[in-house]
């Protein structure tokens, strides 16, 4: 199964598999489950899955859970929904905690080579004697203790003797090193918490650095992809499976065996790319956290968020998003994606894949006056206006309709195509329509028209094919099942909400008109929908039953996105 994609990655991959260097690509998709998935994590799961499915490989999902504290268990379910939601499907499900017993065997080995000692010093300490970009570190005065000594601290610090934060394992490796990361860094630390997993056996975590080598180790990962800010930690990467060696030393793998993992053992790479980056978009899991914490969305799936759950609340189908990362392509050059192209993707599969029907949110009713009291007939209309395969669907047709009051115009502006008093336009699919008599409430509000339907310009007559300049679209008043319509644009106003400058941040900028909800009607063959379809609403733009709140009786319907874009400068 190749593939015609052909980013720097999977030249990398296509190398390696022609080398023989591997025989079978696997990756891994590495979450902290800290939060809730969002676009940008997207992109790193079509990498993952999708390099791994290209290339006839597999992909693991695994919880990067070595932090106790952050960890929910809601999130872990939410995770695997958006990645099989995304179309994807895990070859494993792994936890890092599952490898705990491995990674302390790991340590200790590190300990006996002379590769690891347990430090005293406090944080604040460790900070100071870290040095500086342009200045070298100092070592630790705990950094020469003895093997056994080492050993000895190590084995108290998991038998729970010490405080939080009283010591630390740490890699002994270079304190003049031109990377930070490399000067000694951390590698267990004292957490007196019990893992929602591991339960309370544990007291000592490892650190990301470690545990994320020698996870992609213990699974055999031969293409470990991630975001760019972990190109400085490469060398630590390396340096941890390096001097591990878990193929070079199976007896560590022993406490996996037992529990019946099947271990495959290789030495892995790892390869960055760039983050995605949307403008109008906020895309850290902390930032999100806040919005929902702090009331300023409805939720973890409000549609307006960039979580997956948000977008697919929205309407944002799993081709949409998987077109997305394909357009935007992988680099190692960091960029800023112009949230237009999200939407872009999202109408082209929609274009493609969503029935047409006919709703009207903002409704005002047009009386066809020459039609007899109660006359009512059923019109067939085309589901889709370019692929035949969508069928067809009887649209009711009525005396009294529902239009859009945005279609009428007392007073037209100039170029207007639509009706006007004593003026035309065409009725979609039932034929042409004059308005006649405007009807107006004690304040001069408009409360109906009333009109004239030219009875030789109904569908399939000569007289349709007269030319009018605008066609509009309509719903039978007696046949419309009233709807909640939301309207949705996006969250924030500005292209980067994450500017802080002038003491604003992100809550700033939220955009007051992001969500609007009106009540409209659409036509019977909407309101049957299930919930999570999408349809165009002719004129209107894309929109997806909700997946929470809609019901046949009380259609919901959210607005995906607009026809055209509105927001292009
Ligand atoms: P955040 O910074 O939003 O908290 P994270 O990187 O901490 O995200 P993880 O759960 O650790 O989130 O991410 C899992 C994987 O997704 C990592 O490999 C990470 O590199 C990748 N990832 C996260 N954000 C993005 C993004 N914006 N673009 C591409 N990949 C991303
Ligand atoms: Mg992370
Ligand atoms: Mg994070």
């Amino acid at each position: 199964a190749e593939t015609a994609r052909n980013d720097f990655i999977r030249q990398i991959v296509r190398e390696d598999l022609a080398s023989g260097k591997h025989t079978a690509i696997r990756t891994r998709f590495p979450p902290e489950p800290n939060g809730y998935l969002h676009i940008g994590h997207a992109k790193a799961i079509c990498l993952d899955f999708g390099i791994a499915e290209e290339f006839g490989g597999t992909c693991n999902l695994r919880f990067d859970d070595t932090n106790p504290a952050k960890e929910d268990p809601a999130f872990v379910r939410a995770i695997q929904e958006d990645v099989r939601w995304l179309g994807f499907q895990w070859a494993e499900l792994r936890h890092a905690s599952d490898y705990f017993e491995v990674f302390y065997l790991a340590a200790e080995k590190l300990i006996r080579q002379g590769d690891a000692f347990v430090c005293d010093l406090s944080p604040e300490e460790v900070r100071q004697y870290r040095g500086t970009l342009t200045e070298p570190g100092r070592n630790s005065p705990f950094r020469d203790r003895s093997v056994e000594e080492n050993l000895d601290l190590f084995r108290r610090m998991r038998a729970g003797e010490f405080p939080d934060g009283a010591r630390t394992l740490r890699a002994r490796i270079d304190m003049a090193s031109g990377n930070i990361n490399m000067r000694d860094p951390a590698l267990y630390r004292i957490k007196h918490m019990p893992h929602p997993i591991a339960g309370d056996g544990w007291c000592i975590y490892p650190m990301y650095d470690i545990a994320h080598a020698l996870g992609d180790a213990i699974e055999g990962i031969t293409h470990s992809l991630c975001t760019l800010e972990f190109e400085d930690h490469r060398p630590l990467y390396d340096w941890c499976v390096d001097k591990v060696d878990l193929a070079g030393n199976p007896e560590l793998l022993e406490p996996l065996r037992r529990k019946g993992y099947p271990i495959v053992a290789a030495k892995p790479r790892q390869i960055e790319f760039s983050r995605l980056n949307i403008n109008y978009a906020v895309m850290s899991k902390r930032k999100l956290t806040q919005l929902v914490a702090e009331g300023l969305v409805d939720g973890w799936d409000d549609p307006r968020m960039y979580t997956l759950q948000g977008l697919r609340r929205r309407g944002y189908t799993p081709s949409a998003l998987r077109l997305f990362v394909d357009r935007i392509g992988v680099s190692k050059q960091n960029s800023v994606i112009d949230f237009s192209v999200l939407e872009g993707a999202l109408r082209e599969d929609l274009d493609t894949a969503a029935p047409r029907r006919m709703a009207v949110i903002e409704p005002l009713r047009l009386v066809l006056a020459n039609l007899p009291e109660g006359h009512e007939e059923t019109l067939v209309f085309a589901n889709h206006p370019k692929d035949e395969s969508f069928g067809s669907r009887q649209v009711p047709f009525s005396r009294e309709l529902w239009i859009e009051r945005d279609d009428f115009a007392e007073v037209p502006p100039k170029g207007w195509k639509r009706l006007v008093p004593g003026g035309e336009a065409r009725l979609r699919g039932a034929g042409i329509v004059r308005v006649d008599e405007v009807v107006k409430d004690a304040d001069g509000g408009i409360v109906e028209l009333r009109g004239w339907l030219d009875p030789e310009s109904r569908p399939g007559m000569e007289g349709a094919n007269r030319k009018v300049k605008g066609t509009i679209h309509w719903v039978s008043a007696p046949h419309a099942v009233a709807a909640e319509i939301r309207l949705y644009d996006r969250l924030f106003s500005v292209p980067d909400p994450d500017d802080e400058s002038g003491g604003k941040t992100y809550r700033d900028y939220i955009n007051p008109d992001s969500r609007r909800t009106v009540r409209g009607y659409v036509e019977p063959a909407a309101a049957s929908a299930a919930p999570e379809q999408s349809f165009q609403f002719e004129r209107l733009g894309y929109f997806v039953a909700d997946r929470h709140d809609h019901r046949p009786e009380r259609p919901v319907f959210n607005r995906s996105v607009s026809l055209r874009d509105t927001w292009a400068a």
